[in-house]
């Protein structure tokens, strides 16, 4: 049917790891093209996408210092591992033929354009994909606060987390059978409960923003999609 889709502009967050397939490491290309699909598929609903990916797959600062390195740099060096994911998932995009654009919160012009409030959202108005890189710019932080920083300057209507589970549970799911999905839960029961959605910063940022941050599966094929047009399973943050 030719229903609306349910947002207009949203915010996709997926991990360094999302892209890593089974390989213990790194880009698995594969596994970049079938995300790319997935929002190629919400693409052509003409909903306006903006997207960060992490860079756990390749360096995460509190590992390099954990190892003796010295922690904003190691913490730079994550920064840059979700450069090179951001222009993995171009690449793909672009394959697609989707107009895109990388944008750096670190400035890098040969590479990606620099972060510029109004451009940004210019290029979503044209409907050209903006993957937002290098984080926030700032040690100490993560890619989930760059997620829940961007989409409340882009005005996006929610956060969609892509995970390997359709939402949040009570308990490890892949563990425990008896484990039970939230549809609804507040930011501050994730709080409380210490549940693994996205850091504490990050969640606090969303909740104090009033960003609707919606959990559910990247592994389901079409599942982005159908999200958008009100089907599927996924839990609501609110
Ligand atoms: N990072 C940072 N500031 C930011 C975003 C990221 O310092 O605003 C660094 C940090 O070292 C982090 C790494 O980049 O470990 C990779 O990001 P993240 O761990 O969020 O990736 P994910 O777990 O989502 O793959």
């Amino acid at each position: 049917s030719q229903t609306k889709p349910a947002y207009a502009r949203v915010m996709l967050k997926i991990s360094g790891e999302a892209l890593m397939g089974d390989l213990g490491y790194g880009l698995h290309p594969p596994t970049v093209q079938r995300i790319a699909a997935e929002v190629q598929a919400v693409h052509q609903l003409g909903v306006e996408i903006c997207m960060v990916i992490g860079g756990g797959n390749i360096f995460r600062g509190l590992q390099g210092s954990a190892q003796g390195m010295e922690r904003t740099t190691a913490d730079y060096m994550g920064m840059l591992a979700t450069v090179m994911n951001a222009l993995a998932m171009q690449s793909a995009l672009e394959a697609l033929g989707i107009h895109t654009r990388v944008i750096s919160a670190i400035r890098m012009d040969e590479v990606a354009e620099p972060y510029i409030r109004r451009r940004a959202v210019r290029h979503l108005e044209k409907k050209r994909v903006c993957i937002f890189a290098g984080g926030t710019g700032n040690p100490y932080f993560t890619t989930d606060t760059a997620a829940a920083l961007r989409a409340s300057e882009m005005a996006c209507e929610a956060i969609f987390m892509g995970k390997q589970v359709d939402g949040i549970y009570d308990s490890d799911p892949k563990t425990n059978p008896e484990a039970r999905r939230f549809d609804t839960i507040t930011y501050d029961e994730v709080l409380r409960s210490n549940l693994k959605v996205m850091d504490a910063s990050a969640i606090a940022l969303t909740r104090d923003n009033r960003m609707p941050l919606i959990v559910f599966s990247l592994d389901e094929p079409g599942g982005f999609r159908g999200i958008l047009r009100g089907e599927g399973t996924y839990t609501r943050v609110t």
